[in-house]
């Protein structure tokens, strides 16, 4: 399974890419996740990126398509993937295109995670508190939420032109979230042989 994670900043998309990757059995890919920890080993890209994301701005394409490519080159992603926080502008989606064409990995499906945006500012409110990530702060928030309306939400319709998108309801319990996600992807468990 190849499938792609959109919505919004604080709409789940990690917390169910994490519930999915055990029943889908495929890496989940993060790019935030990544960036974060190229900040905290304090690698070049990682010197570049943190005032970029503790701005709530995003981080250049080239960087971002490098290190995919390479994520994507590792063992484990040749069973499938989660993309999880890419592609985050038409041109991502462009690049992403190509690439997984050129290594025959079409996505299978792209699942966005629809929360109305009272309901993000609240979820990051609670995450920042919890985890004090600095872009989770109300003012970079509202930034966030319009690097996507201006950015990322064209994505969206990108794969809506190309028929792999499915847009479900991303309020809810965790599992009436995963269960929304699993019947879009009309995903049913392997059958147990023998
Ligand atoms: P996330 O955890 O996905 O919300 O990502 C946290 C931050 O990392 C974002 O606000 C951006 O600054 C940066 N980031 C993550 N993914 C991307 C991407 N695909 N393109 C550019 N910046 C990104």
């Amino acid at each position: 399974m190849r499938l792609v994670l959109l919505g919004p900043p604080g709409s789940g998309k990690g917390t169910q890419a994490a519930r999915l990757k055990v029943e889908l059995g495929v890496p989940h890919i993060s790019t935030g996740d990544m960036l974060r920890a190229a900040v905290a080993a304090g690698t070049p890209i990682g010197l570049k990126a943190k005032a970029v994301m503790d701005a709530g701005q995003l981080v250049s394409d080239d960087i971002l398509l490098a290190m995919l490519e390479e994520r994507l080159a590792q063992d484990d992603a040749r069973k499938g993937f989660i993309l999880d926080g890419y592609p985050r502008n038409l041109a991502q989606a462009d690049a992403l295109e190509h690439l997984l064409a050129k290594i025959g990995q079409p996505l299978d499906a792209v699942v966005k995670l629809d929360v109305p945006n009272q309901v993000i500012i609240g979820r990051c409110e609670i995450r920042f508190k919890a985890e004090h990530r600095k872009d989770d702060d109300p003012e970079v928030v509202r930034d966030r939420l319009k690097v996507y309306a201006d950015q990322t939400a064209p994505v969206a319709e990108f794969f809506a032109r190309r028929g792999k998108l499915q847009v479900i309801d991303g309020v809810g319990t965790l599992d009436e979230v995963t269960e929304r996600v699993k019947h879009a992807l009309n995903w049913q468990p392997a059958a147990v042989n023998g």
